[in-house]
């Protein structure tokens, strides 16, 4: 955005604030800390929709200021991956927070966020193996770096993430929980379209006729949320049947995993217990879509 358009963003959104530096964002919430007001984080890459609005809702509820982070985080997309084609809209997200009630929009600049000299890496290996991490190895390790300099930054008492990306949430969790950082996490419910998609800023990479099959994935994980509430416990054969399904119903699909884990460990599961996950991603011409439900 040019600086003309920040600063007319400014004079826009004078009741919420724009913050586009480190020092000033840091600034921005320790004064709100020390006058003793709580603060939710809810960290983003923009092109908003109501997942990520759920997530800023549940923020505004809970907490005495909301900060939401607009990061397109390059160290969580590796070389060939969707960076460059990532939907970006500054100025329709900027409105989409303030009428949300958002405190504060934290935009920081890529080379502020990674000087030149950055090398420091946080990983969670373990967690961030399996699933997603298996086709994306890189991933997860520039989620955790990127959140955790955002928790440096805005020091917020509480942070908000979605469980369309549960891996991702339950890698934080184990980040903040390893390292003793006092911060809450807090995970929100998946949001979907009325046809059962999840949403995702990455649908819209979706052509006319992917985007009428993508319901597809959600219906596969609802058959096997049934035959779990019909009595099947076997993994591999639930597994089979989901399979079944989408080789008649999802033919614009690649598959890329599904999987059933243990929700916490992440690990894989012969049987259904209580606390079992299922969940996948597929490729459909340039956007690859996850989904999960619990079992
Ligand atoms: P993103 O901008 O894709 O990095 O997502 C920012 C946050 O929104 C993450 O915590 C996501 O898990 C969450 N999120 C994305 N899509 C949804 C959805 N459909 N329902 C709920 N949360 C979501």
């Amino acid at each position: 955005m040019s600086v003309f358009l920040y600063r007319q963003t400014i004079l826009l959104y004078l009741d919420m604030q724009i913050l586009t530096s480190i020092s000033e964002a840091t600034t921005c919430c320790n004064a709100w800390r020390q006058a003793g007001q709580s603060i939710a984080l809810v960290p983003t890459m923009g092109y908003y929709h109501q997942g990520h609005e759920s997530l800023m809702r549940f923020a505004r509820e809970k907490a005495d200021k909301v900060v939401v982070s607009l990061f397109v985080n390059p160290t969580q997309f590796a070389p060939g991956e969707d960076l460059a084609a990532y939907p970006r809209d500054i100025e329709r997200d900027s409105a989409i927070v303030k009428e949300l009630g958002v405190d504060a929009l934290f935009i920081p600049e890529v080379d502020a966020m990674y000087t030149a000299a950055h090398e420091t890496i946080v990983a969670v290996p373990g967690l961030s193996r399996p699933l997603c991490g298996i086709s994306r190895p890189t991933h997860f390790q520039g989620v955790c770096t990127v959140v955790l300099k955002l928790f440096m930054i805005l020091c917020p008492h509480m942070a908000v993430f979605g469980e369309k990306d549960r891996q991702q949430l339950a890698i934080i969790q184990r980040m903040v929980t390893d390292l003793n950082i006092p911060v809450k996490i807090c995970g929100r419910p998946i949001v979907r379209e009325d046809d059962g998609l999840a949403l995702s800023s990455r649908n819209v990479y979706l052509s006319p006729e992917e985007r009428v099959q993508a319901p597809e994935i959600y219906k596969g994980l609802c058959m096997a949320q049934n035959l779990v509430q019909k009595g099947e416990r076997n993994a591999a054969r639930i597994q089979s049947s989901v399979l079944e399904m989408w080789a008649q119903t999802l033919s614009l699909g690649r598959l890329d995993y599904l999987t059933i884990v243990d929700a916490a460990s992440l690990v894989a599961q012969d049987n259904i217990t209580d606390n079992t996950l299922m969940a996948c991603a597929v490729r459909m011409g340039k956007a690859r879509l996850i989904d999960n439900v619990l079992l």
